[in-house]
C-alpha cells in the first residue's frame, strides 16, 4: 500500500508540474488552483482525489484522462529534456520555441541572401505564394509548439457553425451573385440602353427627314434638281466621249490634209526654183534649139535660127509666173474653214450641256434648324460613360463584400480567443452543459454524500442540457428563429437577383428574336416610268428618269437589335449551394457551438472537470430556488396570459419541439420504462404545456387544477414537487415552499441535511 501511495504521489506531483506548465500558457492557472481549493469541500476533495488515485493506480480507466497522456501525444521534445534541464520547464519550453523561431528566421535570412545574389531567380520565385507559404509555416510552428494556439485553431474550426460564419457564407453567396448575375444584369442593362438609344436615333433621323419634306418642300425640289443635274453631267460626260470619238478622226484627216498641202507647196517652190518661170524656160529652150539648128545647118539663113520666132512664141508665157496652178492655196483655205466650222459645232454642242444652278432660299419660317445637328441625336458615348460609372460602383460593392468577409473571419478568430479565455477564466461562462465528467462526478457524489443532481427536474431541463443531447435550450431556439428569419430575407434577395438576371436576359432575347422577324421599313408601291430598249438614247433617258425617282432613305433597324449576355447558370448553382449550406449551418449551429466545450474538455480536462463540479454545486444549490422562481414566473405570466394567445401558442410549439427532440433522443439511447411511456404518448399531446416547466402535456401525464376558472395544469413531476397543490390559486403554497421542512421530496430533505452542516443557511444564499 505504501508503494502504491508513493507511485500515486509521484504521479500527482508530475501531474501538478505538467498542469502548472500548461497553465503558463494562460495566466489563469494560479487563480484556477485557488478557486479550486477554496471552492471545494476539503473532505470531498480528499476522497475524490483518493478515488482518482486508486482508479489510476489500479489500472482502471481514469475518470479524467489527465494531462500526461495527452502530453505524450504532443510532439514536445522538452519532455525528454525535462530531466536534463535543471531550470523550470516553462523556461525550457520558452527557450525551445525561441530556438525554433531563431532557426526558422536564420534559415529564411539565408534563403533571402541567396535570392539577393540571384536576382533573376528572386523575381521568379518571390511572389505572394512564397510569402503565404512562409507565413503558413510560421503558423504551423506556433501551432505545433503551443497548445493554446492549437486549441484556438480547433475552436476556430468549430466556430464555423456560428452565425458569423453563416454570414460569411451568405456574404460569399452575395459575392458570387455580384460577380455573376448582378454583373450580367448591368451588362444586359447596358445593352438595353444602347439598343434604346440606337433605335431612338433611328427614329429621330426618320422623323427629321419627314419634317424637312413637310416643312421645307423647296428643299426637296432643290435636291431633286441637284440629282437631275448630277445625272445630266453624267450624260454630258458620256456625250463628251462620243464627241471626242467623232472629233479625233476629223482632226486626223485635217492633219493629213495639211501635211499633203504643205508637201505640195514645198514641191512647187522647189520646182519653181529649179526651173524658173515658164517664160525663162521657154527662152532657154529656144536658145538651145537655135544652137542646135546652127550646128546642123550652119550659119545660114535658116528659119530655125530666127530668135524672133521664139521671142514671139514665149511672149505669151510672160503672164505665168509658175508652171503650177494657184488654186491649191484657195482649196486649202476652204478645207481649213470646214474644219474650223466642225470644231465650232462641237463647242456649241458641249456648251448646251454646261449648266450651273444656284438656289437661293431664305428659310426663316421655322425657328428650329431644319438640318440635323448632333445636338438632336442622343450621344451614345454619354450613355456608355454613365453605365461605366455604374459598373465602377459594382466594383466598390465587391470590394466592400470582400472586406466584410475578411473582417468576419478576423472576428471569428477573435471570438474563439474570447471563448477560450472566458472558458478558462470564468467558471460560470456558458456552464450549462451536462458532460460525462458531470455524470461521473454525480455518481461519486451520490456514493459519498447520498445526493444526486441527476436526473434533472423539469424546470432544470429548461436551463441545462446534456452536451450530446439533440434537445435545444430556449436560448438556442431563439438564435435559431433569428437566423431563420435572416436567411429567409437574404434568400429572397438572392432569388430576386437571379430572377431579374434571367428575366432581363429572356426579355432581350425575345426582343431580338421578334426584331429579326420584322423586315425593314420600305416605301409603298408607286407608278414608275419604265423605258425599254432605245440604245444609247434609251440609256440617257433611263438615267434622267432615275434622277427624278423619289429619294427613299433606308433605315436599318436590325443593327439596333440587342444581343444579350448569357446568364451564368453555374453561378446560380453556387449561390444555391451556399444558401443550402447556410441553412444547414442554422440547424447545426447549437450543436456545433457545443462542440467548443468538447474541444476545451479535450485540451483542458482539468478546467473542464472543475467547471462540471461547479455546475453540480450550482444545480444542487439552486434546485429549490429555481422551482420557486418558476412558480412566481408562472403566476405573473398567468395574469397576462389571456392577452397573449399567440405567444402562448408559440411557447407551446417551442417547448413541444424541445421535448420532442428529447423524446426522440431518449428513445434511441435509453430504454427505460418511463421513456417508453413518453414515446407512446408523443402522438397524444393535449395541446397544453405544464404551467411550471413548459413541458407539453399528454394524456398520460397531466394534472389539471380542479378549481374552476383556474388555468393551472401540471405535469406529474411538477405537481408532486409543489406538494400536490396548484401554484396559481393556492395561497399557502408560498409558505410551504419557503419552509424546507414541509417539502415532501427526498432530494430536498437531503439537501437540507447538507445545509445543516454548512454554517451558512443555503436559503439565504439563494
Ligand atoms: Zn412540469
Ligand atoms: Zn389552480
Amino acid at each position: 500500500m505504501d508503494d502504491k501511495s508513493n507511485v500515486c504521489d509521484t504521479y500527482r506531483r508530475k501531474n501538478a508540474i505538467v498542469s502548472s506548465e500548461e497553465d503558463t500558457d494562460n495566466f489563469t492557472g494560479k487563480r484556477i488552483n485557488y478557486l479550486y481549493k477554496s471552492h471545494r469541500n476539503f473532505d470531498l476533495d480528499q476522497t475524490e482525489s483518493g478515488k482518482y488515485r486508486d482508479s489510476i493506480c489500479e489500472g482502471d480507466a481514469p475518470i479524467y484522462p489527465l494531462n500526461p497522456s495527452r502530453d505524450h501525444e504532443d510532439p514536445q521534445p522538452e519532455d525528454d529534456s525535462e530531466d536534463r534541464c535543471q531550470k523550470s520547464p516553462t523556461e525550457c519550453r520558452c527557450n525551445a520555441l525561441l530556438y525554433v523561431f531563431g532557426g526558422y528566421i536564420v534559415g529564411l535570412l539565408m534563403v533571402l541572401i541567396w535570392y539577393y545574389r540571384n536576382p533573376q531567380e528572386a523575381c521568379k520565385d518571390l511572389n505572394r505564394k512564397w510569402i503565404f507559404i512562409v507565413l503558413l509555416a510560421l503558423l504551423l510552428i506556433i501551432l505545433v509548439r503551443r497548445r493554446a494556439a492549437r486549441c484556438i485553431a480547433v475552436l476556430c474550426l468549430s466556430s464555423c457553425s456560428s452565425n458569423l460564419f453563416r454570414i460569411v457564407v451568405i456574404a460569399l453567396a452575395f459575392l458570387v451573385a455580384f460577380s455573376g448575375p448582378v454583373k450580367n444584369i448591368i451588362h444586359n442593362t447596358c445593352i438595353l440602353a444602347n439598343t434604346l438609344t440606337c433605335e431612338q436615333n433611328v427614329l429621330i433621323q426618320a422623323l427629321m427627314l419627314m419634317q424637312r419634306i413637310i416643312n421645307d418642300p423647296s428643299h426637296s425640289v432643290e435636291e431633286a434638281f441637284k440629282t437631275t443635274l448630277g445625272e445630266v453631267s453624267r450624260l454630258m460626260n458620256k456625250l463628251d466621249k462620243l464627241l471626242l470619238n467623232l472629233e479625233r478622226p476629223i482632226a486626223h484627216i485635217h492633219a493629213i490634209f495639211k501635211t499633203c498641202t504643205d508637201w505640195l507647196f514645198l514641191q512647187k517652190d522647189h520646182y519653181d526654183y529649179k526651173m524658173g518661170t515658164p517664160y525663162n524656160r521657154c527662152l532657154k529652150a529656144g536658145n538651145l534649139s537655135i544652137a542646135h539648128c546652127k550646128s546642123e545647118f550652119g550659119e545660114g539663113q535658116k528659119e530655125c535660127c530666127k530668135l524672133k520666132l521664139f521671142l514671139w512664141f514665149c511672149d505669151s508665157l510672160k503672164t505665168y509666173k509658175s508652171f503650177f496652178n494657184d488654186n491649191i492655196q484657195w482649196s486649202q483655205m476652204v478645207i481649213r474653214d470646214i474644219f474650223q466650222r466642225l470644231q465650232l459645232c462641237f463647242i456649241k454642242i458641249r456648251f448646251i450641256f454646261i449648266t450651273t444652278i444656284s438656289f437661293d432660299h431664305s428659310l426663316k419660317f421655322n425657328s428650329t434648324d431644319p438640318f440635323p445637328s448632333n445636338k438632336d441625336h442622343i450621344n451614345v458615348q454619354d450613355v456608355k460613360e454613365e453605365l461605366e460609372a455604374q459598373r465602377y460602383k459594382i466594383h466598390l460593392v465587391n470590394l466592400w463584400l470582400n472586406l466584410i468577409i475578411f473582417i468576419l473571419l478576423i472576428i471569428i478568430i477573435y471570438q474563439s480567443v474570447c471563448f477560450w479565455f472566458r472558458y478558462l477564466s470564468n467558471d460560470n461562462y456558458e456552464n450549462f452543459y451536462i458532460t460525462e465528467a458531470f455524470e461521473d462526478y454525480d455518481d461519486q457524489y451520490h456514493q459519498i454524500m447520498g445526493l444526486r443532481a441527476l436526473p434533472l427536474s423539469n424546470c432544470e431541463d429548461n436551463r441545462y442540457v446534456k452536451i450530446s443531447s439533440m434537445r435545444l435550450l430556449s436560448k438556442e431556439f431563439d438564435t435559431f428563429y433569428r437566423s431563420a428569419i435572416f436567411l429567409v430575407i437574404t434568400g429572397i434577395q438572392l432569388f430576386c437577383i437571379c430572377f431579374v438576371d434571367y428575366s432581363l436576359y429572356s426579355m432581350l432575347t425575345l426582343m431580338s428574336y421578334h426584331g429579326h422577324m420584322i423586315e425593314d421599313v420600305k416605301p409603298p408601291a408607286y407608278t414608275k416610268i419604265v423605258i425599254n430598249c432605245g440604245g444609247k438614247i434609251g440609256d440617257m433617258l433611263r438615267d434622267l428618269v432615275q434622277a427624278f425617282e423619289p429619294k427613299t432613305c433606308k433605315m436599318n433597324t436590325q443593327r439596333c437589335l440587342p444581343t444579350p449576355g448569357y446568364p451564368k447558370y453555374l453561378r446560380y448553382v453556387w449561390i444555391l449551394l451556399l444558401y443550402l449550406l447556410a441553412w444547414f449551418l442554422v440547424f447545426w449551429e447549437p450543436y456545433g457551438l457545443r462542440q467548443r466545450h468538447c474541444v476545451m474538455t479535450y485540451f483542458y480536462p482539468e478546467e473542464s472537470r472543475r467547471r462540471s463540479h461547479d455546475l453540480h454545486d450550482i444545480i444542487l444549490k439552486n434546485r429549490k430556488s429555481l422551482f420557486k422562481a418558476r412558480c412566481e414566473e408562472a403566476r405573473l405570466l398567468n395574469s397576462f396570459e389571456s392577452t397573449h394567445e399567440f405567444e402562448s401558442f408559440a411557447t407551446w410549439l417551442n417547448s413541444r419541439l424541445n421535448w420532442y427532440g428529447l423524446t426522440l433522443y431518449l428513445n434511441r439511447f435509453k430504454q427505460n420504462l418511463q421513456c417508453r411511456c413518453l414515446s407512446c404518448c408523443t402522438v397524444s399531446f393535449i395541446g397544453r404545456c405544464c404551467t411550471l416547466c413548459n413541458k407539453p402535456l399528454n394524456k398520460c401525464d397531466n394534472v389539471p387544477c380542479t378549481w374552476p376558472s383556474c388555468r393551472g395544469i401540471y405535469c406529474k413531476m411538477c405537481f408532486q414537487e409543489s406538494n400536490n397543490k396548484c401554484v396559481l390559486c393556492c395561497p399557502e403554497i408560498d409558505d410551504e415552499l419557503l419552509e424546507p421542512e414541509n417539502s415532501s421530496g427526498n432530494s430536498e430533505a437531503d439537501f437540507c441535511s447538507i445545509d445543516n452542516k454548512d454554517p451558512q443557511p443555503r436559503d439565504k444564499i439563494t
